[in-house]
């Protein structure tokens, strides 16, 4: 090994060392036989090795010696007698093989309990996600024998099984057809029957082997099938926001540079907590082409819009030569940069998600991008029939999303909602929205979570899972209203506190002052404006 001269321990590799050396507070043990064998062994490697590993190793037993049995290293074996000089060798070593020059004291001493520190905080997630989030990918087998069950009740051949057609010919909208798939309780029987003569429920027999018998709040089961609060909860319904945002037929528009077209009022199915729930399932229909023509109009003639958000209802209900017309017609319009589709189909009923679609979606798409917006909000949808339709989609789109809404007893803990996140990035999409569920429909009203809860899940991802992992939470109410807690505590003279939400360790962060800055040339101003 090459000495060279000039090398000197950094900080955290004196303190290291130092720390190996202080004066034990505790009684000396004696090494068992194990241990001084494995020490032995640990020293040769080290001292022969090519590699960091074998001296971390070994650095890592010695504390530990320290720590536990009160020892420094020449009290580990009197004979061999390993003294300070060879340590700081063998650091210099380590320091040498390491690319980035990283030394032990900082692997040691630094890195290796920050990595300690932070498995810890996963810990509990890691153990408790099997069990109280499992996706549709790990239920797979459970999902399979109740698709079985269902497909001999509806008397469903496979080929109307795996089409979309076939989903929406078999869908179960009635409670007596459901109670013939579930066995629901007698007093639950009568009161869905009686609110789904006020709100429609329709289930595809897909969506519905997500079901799993015997849970009683089953995630799927309380997304998809009205219960008694939906007409009990007290309240009046306040308008949706968009009531008064359409300024346009069939145009909402809030913000200066996105519309959304509200292109049907269909969906593959009609979620409990649906915010258009006054104007989705009660009837079927299908709009004139007329009424689309006034819509783009609209758009042609603001040239602010940039982005076109075509969204129901559900867009991918949309018969593939209306939605191609459409993507046509706002491709054509020169100031119409990007388009998103809102579609809760890949999950509902994934076998929409056909060549034929994803040819219109990807010519579309090469001609501006287009994203398509979708609404997951528990893992348990992501099955390998939605992730494999996720998978072609993202392969003909530019981006997919997601917006989750907040929803209890469905998705508000943290284990519920990291393997939510986790789940359907590695499905192919990114987590974009989760909403806080809506104050203004009354139907719901019993599935809102506190805004705190749902800040306390958010907030518990930053740092424990990948960035683009993380959604934004956000409450609609006059436009989408960002949640997050200010992580910005306070200012220290120039600096400003900023709170780790991991951790709730602050740091000072250094701002710059715009008063040092005001009236002077900046960049390359500074080689054209002469400095005074
Ligand atoms: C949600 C929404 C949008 C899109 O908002 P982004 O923040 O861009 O996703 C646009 N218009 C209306 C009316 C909306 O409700
Ligand atoms: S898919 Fe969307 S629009 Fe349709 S019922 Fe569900 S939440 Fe409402």
């Amino acid at each position: 090994m090459k000495t060279d001269m000039q090398w000197k321990p950094d900080a955290f590799t004196r303190a290291l060392i130092e720390g190996l050396f202080e004066p034990a507070e505790q009684e000396k043990h004696q090494l068992t036989d194990r241990e001084n064998e494995a020490f032995h062994a640990l020293l040769q490697k080290a001292w022969e090795t090519n590699r960091t590993r074998p001296i971390v190793d070994l650095f890592v037993f010695l504390q530990k010696m320290k720590q536990e049995k009160g020892l420094s290293p020449p009290a580990l074996d009197p004979e061999a007698g390993l003294e300070e000089a060879a340590l700081l060798l063998l650091a210099e070593k380590h320091e040498s093989i390491d690319e980035h020059g990283v030394t032990i004291g900082g692997r040691v001493d630094r890195s290796l309990s920050i990595v300690g520190q932070a498995e810890k905080r996963c810990a509990d997630y890691l153990n408790r996600h099997p069990v109280e989030a499992p996706s549709g990918i790990e239920l797979r087998d459970a999902i399979a024998e109740n698709q079985k069950r269902i497909r001999s009740v509806l008397k469903m051949g496979s080929e109307d099984w795996d089409s979309f057609s076939g989903q929406l010919k078999f869908a179960i909208e009635s409670i007596d057809t459901l109670s013939r798939i579930l066995d629901l309780p007698e007093k639950a029987v009568a009161d869905i029957r009686r609110v789904t003569r006020r709100y429609r429920m329709r289930l595809t027999p897909y969506y519905t082997s997500l079901i799993m018998p015997g849970e009683v709040n089953d995630p799927i089961l309380l997304q998809s099938v009205p219960t008694g609060e939906m007409v009990d909860n007290a309240g009046e319904e306040i308008p949706p926001v968009a009531a008064d945002h359409s300024p346009a037929r069939l145009i909402d528009q809030f913000y200066p540079r996105v519309v959304t077209i509200k292109a049907t009022n269909m969906c593959g199915m009609y979620c409990t907590h649906c915010l258009r729930i006054a104007h989705i399932g009660k009837k079927d229909r299908i709009y004139s082409k007329d009424a689309y023509r006034e819509a783009l109009d609209y758009i042609r003639e603001n040239h602010s819009i940039r982005d076109v958000l075509v969204t129901g209802g559900d867009a991918f209900v949309l018969p593939n030569d209306l939605l191609k017309w459409l993507l046509q017609e706002l491709d054509e319009i020169d100031h119409v940069r990007l388009k998103r589709l809102g579609s809760r189909i890949p999950v509902t009923t994934p076998q929409r998600i056909d060549e034929a679609l994803l040819d219109i979606l990807e010519q579309s798409s090469d001609r501006k991008p287009l994203r398509v917006v979708t609404q997951i909000n528990t893992a348990r949808e992501i099955t390998p029939v939605s992730r494999d339709a996720f998978r072609k989609l993202s392969n003909r789109v530019a981006a997919i999303l997601n917006q989750a809404v907040l929803l209890r007893g469905i998705n508000d803990t943290r284990v519920k909602m990291w393997k939510l996140s986790e789940t359907i990035q590695e499905a192919y999409v990114r987590p974009y929205y989760v909403f806080n569920c809506s104050y203004r429909n009354p139907q719901f009203a019993h599935l809102r979570v506190p805004v705190e809860t749902g800040r306390d899940i958010i907030e518990s991802m930053y740092g424990n899972i990948s960035g683009d992992a993380i959604p934004r939470y956000i409450a609609t109410a006059g436009g989408k209203i960002p949640l997050h807690r200010d992580n910005v505590t306070g200012r220290e003279g120039e600096q400003l506190v900023l709170q780790k939400p991991w951790s709730g360790e602050t740091v000072l962060y250094p701002d710059p002052r715009e008063e040092d800055r005001a009236g002077k040339p900046f960049a390359f101003e500074k080689y054209v404006i002469p400095e005074n």
